[in-house]
């Protein structure tokens, strides 16, 4: 249904967020609350941009996408 869930998780620091679809088309966001609250807003712009960009539906490599969203462009 193209919802969007932002969650916090303790995750391991070298981890600061990812994103999963669920089988209802959902995003589900998690950020590590590990985190400083500045790194934390950083990483939701940065999936956000991932959702909104559509690169869970794209054919481009990882490492694109990530240059991509971290551009936040
Ligand atoms: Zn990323």
């Amino acid at each position: 249904m193209n919802r969007i869930f932002i969650r916090g998780l303790s995750l391991p620091v070298k981890i600061k967020g990812v994103t999963v679809v669920d089988e209802e088309s959902d995003y589900n966001v998690y950020i590590n609350t590990r985190l400083s609250a500045a790194t934390q807003q950083k990483t939701v712009k940065h999936e956000m941009t991932h959702i909104l960009r559509e690169h869970f539906y794209d054919n481009e490599p990882v490492v694109y996408n990530e240059l991509e969203a971290n551009a936040g462009a």
